[in-house]
C-alpha cells in the first residue's frame, strides 16, 4: 500500500464499502440518515479531496503538453500510484485497499477533471484487473494484482478485434489446448495500455463450433506481456485522449500455461462481460468529471468575457446554457453514484451501469460542445482548454460499449421487467 490515502485508509477500515462490513455500515448510515443519504463518509471526502488536489495542481497544468505530444503520462501515473489514487480495487490480501466501486468512482471523477487521457490510462488498469478480481483464484490474484500493489505497473483488457467490437461473440482469436498450455493466435485492436501493460486479460475462442453458445465458447486468460509471440503494434493517433496508449496487438503462437485460465475453459464470455458492471460506473464518473470541467471553464469565461457592455453570463441565452450544463452534470453524477452503490451492495446493476454510462457519455459531449460555444472563436482554438474537452469527450460514447449498445442493454433490462 502506498502513501497518503493508504495510511488514512488503514485508520478508517471500518468504513469499507464492500464485504461483510459494508452492510453494517449501510445499516448505520440508514439509521443515522433515515434510510437514504447523500452524505459521504469522512474517508470518502478524503479520497475526493486528495484526488481533487492532485488533479487541479498536477494534472491540469501538464495536460496540454501531453495532449500535444501524445507522450504517455507515466510521471503522473506514478504520482497517482504513490498517492494511492490508482488500483483502488485490489483486495487487501493482495496489498491493495479493496475499495468499492463507489469510492473508486469519486476518485475517477476528480482525475478526469484534470485530463481524461490520464484518467483513461489509469482506468484501463481497473478494466484489466476486474476479470482477475471477479474470477481469479487466490494464486492468480496474489501474483498479478499483488505486483501492481508493489510497483506502478499497468495492465490491459484485450477483447476487441479489428472485426468485432460491439459484437463480442464475433471475436476470432483462437486458443488451442496443447498439453499443459494453450497456444493463442489472433489479433486484438484498440487496446488501452496496449504497449505499456505488464500483463493482459485476454478473451479467446476455445470452441469454434458455430453451434456452441457464447456462454461456453470463450475462455479468459492472463497473459504476461513479455511472452514470446505477443506483438503490440504502433500507438494509434486518436482524436482525443491522445496521451492514452491505444494499440492493436498480434498474438502469434503465444503459449499460455493452463494455470492462467480464469475459472475454467468456456467461462470467459461471462467474465469479460461481468467486468463491465463494475467498470461502467467509473467510465461514467470519468465522463462526469470532463463535463464538470467544461462547466467550470465555461462559467469562468462567461464571468470574464464582455459583449454589448456586459459579461456574457448576463445574457440569458448564455446563463441558460450554463444552467442546462449544470443540470446534466448533477444528473450524470447521481447516475454513476447509483450504479456504483448498487453493485457495492452486491446487487446486479447492469441496468443502472448502462444508464450511467450512456447518459454521462452523452452529456460529456453536450457539455464540451456547449463550453466551446460559450468560448466563441476562442473555443475553437487549442490555446484554450475546451477544444481538447470536445475531442476527449467523444470516446465516452464509444468504448466500453457504444451509446447504442448501452441503449440495447437498457431496453432489454427494462422490457424484461414487463415480460416476467
Ligand atoms: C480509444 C479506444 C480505446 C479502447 N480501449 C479498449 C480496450 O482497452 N479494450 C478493448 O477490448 N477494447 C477497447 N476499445 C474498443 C471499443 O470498446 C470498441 O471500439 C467499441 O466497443 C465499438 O466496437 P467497434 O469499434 O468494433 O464498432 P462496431 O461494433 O463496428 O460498431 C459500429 C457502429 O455500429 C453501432 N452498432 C453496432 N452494433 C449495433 C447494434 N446491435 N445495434 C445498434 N447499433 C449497433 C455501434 O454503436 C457503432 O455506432 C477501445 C476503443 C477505442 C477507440
Amino acid at each position: 500500500m502506498t502513501a497518503v490515502l493508504r495510511a488514512g485508509f488503514q485508520a478508517g477500515r471500518r468504513f469499507q464499502s464492500t464485504g461483510p462490513q459494508a452492510s453494517a455500515r449501510a445499516a448505520a448510515l440508514r439509521e443515522a440518515h433515515g434510510g437514504f443519504s447523500f452524505e459521504l463518509t469522512d474517508q470518502q471526502k478524503e479520497f475526493q479531496e486528495v484526488a481533487r488536489k492532485f488533479a487541479r495542481e498536477e494534472i491540469v497544468p501538464a495536460a496540454p503538453s501531453y495532449d500535444r505530444s501524445g507522450e504517455y503520462p507515466f510521471p503522473l501515473i506514478k504520482r497517482a500510484w504513490e498517492l494511492g489514487l490508482i488500483n483502488g480495487h485490489i483486495p487487501e490480501d493482495c496489498g491493495g485497499m479493496g475499495l468499492g466501486i463507489f469510492d473508486a468512482c469519486l476518485i475517477t471523477e476528480e482525475l478526469a477533471f484534470g485530463c481524461t487521457g490520464v484518467q483513461t490510462a489509469i482506468e484501463a488498469n481497473s478494466l484489466g484487473q476486474m476479470p482477475v478480481i471477479i474470477a481469479g483464484n487466490d494464486a492468480q490474484k496474489k501474483k498479478y494484482l499483488g505486483r501492481m500493489a508493489e510497483e506502478p505497473l499497468m495492465c490491459a483488457y484485450c477483447v476487441t478485434e479489428p472485426g468485432a467490437g460491439s459484437d463480442v461473440a464475433g471475436i476470432k482469436t483462437r486458443a488451442v489446448k496443447k498439453g499443459d498450455e494453450y497456444v493463442v493466435n489472433g489479433q486484438k485492436m484498440w487496446i488501452t495500455n496496449g504497449g505499456k501493460a505488464n500483463w493482459y486479460f485476454l478473451l479467446a475462442c476455445t470452441d469454434p463450433d458455430p453451434k456452441c453458445p457464447a456462454s461456453k465458447a470463450f475462455t479468459g486468460f492472463v497473459v504476461e506481456a513479455d511472452t514470446p509471440g505477443v506483438q503490440p503494434g504502433r500507438k494509434e493517433l486518436n482524436m482525443g485522449q491522445r496521451c492514452s496508449d491505444t494499440r492493436g496487438i498480434t498474438f502469434e503462437d503465444v503459449r499460455i500455461p493452463k494455470e492462467n485460465v480464469l475459472i475454467g475453459e468456456g467461462a470467459g464470455f461471462k467474465i469479460a462481460m461481468g467486468a463491465f458492471d463494475k467498470t461502467r460506473p467509473p467510465v461514467a464518473a470519468g465522463a462526469t468529471g470532463l463535463a464538470q470541467r467544461a462547466l467550470e471553464e465555461a462559467t469562468k469565461y462567461a464571468l470574464e468575457r464582455k459583449t454589448f457592455g456586459k459579461f456574457i453570463a448576463e445574457h440569458q441565452a448564455v446563463s441558460f446554457l450554463l444552467a442546462e450544463m449544470a443540470m446534466k452534470v448533477e444528473l450524470a453524477r447521481m447516475a454513476y453514484q447509483r450504479a456504483a452503490w448498487e453493485v457495492d451492495q452486491g446487487r446486479r446493476n447492469t441496468y443502472y451501469a448502462s444508464i450511467a454510462k450512456a447518459f454521462a457519455g452523452d452529456i460529456a459531449n453536450q457539455c464540451a460542445t456547449d463550453a466551446v460555444q460559450i468560448f466563441g472563436g476562442n473555443g475553437f482554438n487549442s490555446e484554450y482548454p475546451v477544444e481538447k474537452l470536445m475531442r476527449d469527450a467523444k470516446i465516452y460514447q464509444i468504448y466500453e460499449g457504444t451509446a447504442q449498445i448501452q441503449r440495447l442493454i437498457i431496453s432489454r433490462e427494462h422490457l424484461g421487467k414487463f415480460k416476467q
